[in-house]
């Protein structure tokens, strides 16, 4: 059974103008289809085509954990975003936000920061480590799985997640996502199954 890319969660127009239905087509339909035909021809014939994309993130190394991890980081990624985004979490997560990171606003500052001051590609988590939230910044595919760590949210911090809607600007593509799109009923349905 060979690895297939999931449907985008919403048009691929309904995140704009924050990000463009362009910007959709390259990081979904072509970065993200890249992945899955690369880890398809990477597995093609053995037993890691039989595994779950978890399972090749927790066990496998070099371009099959690479092509593995970024078709999991994307489609979390896709789910991390919203038309209808932004705001502020409730309930539990807003609780533990408040416990652990010292409130929304410095997660906030702290998801911008782990993005903007990223060097080179990467990812920004919201992630729950025993029983604790922290912001992480990985680097390339990283994925906070193969360190136990339970991922809440992501934002991509890849040049091909801003380069067409903003050039350069990576502090302002975040600004966008944190102020309009982020998923924060996402994040709290992952905190609550964590
Ligand atoms: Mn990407």
């Amino acid at each position: 059974m060979a690895f297939e890319l999931p449907a985008l969660p919403y048009a691929r127009d309904a995140l704009a103008p924050h990000i463009s239905a362009e910007t959709i087509d390259f990081h979904y339909g072509k970065h993200h289809q890249t992945y899955v035909d690369k880890l398809n021809a990477a597995v093609e014939g053995k037993p890691e085509a039989d595994a779950s994309l978890e399972e090749l993130i927790k066990t496998s190394s070099g371009g099959v954990f690479n092509n593995a991890a970024q078709i999991w980081n994307h489609t979390f990624y896709w789910n991390s975003l919203s038309p209808n985004g932004g705001g502020a979490p409730s309930g539990a997560l807003a609780e533990a936000i408040d416990r652990d990171l010292g409130g929304l606003e410095a997660c906030k500052k702290a998801l911008a920061d782990a993005v903007g001051t990223h060097f080179g590609s990467g990812w920004a988590w919201l992630v729950l480590d025993n029983g604790k939230l922290k912001v992480e910044s990985l680097h390339d595919a990283g994925n906070p799985m193969t360190s136990g760590q339970t991922p809440l949210l992501t934002i991509d911090a890849w040049e091909h997640a801003f380069y067409i809607d903003y050039r350069n600007a990576k502090p302002k593509y975040c600004e966008a996502v944190l102020e309009h799109l982020i998923n924060w009923s996402f994040a709290e349905a992952n905190f609550a199954n964590a």
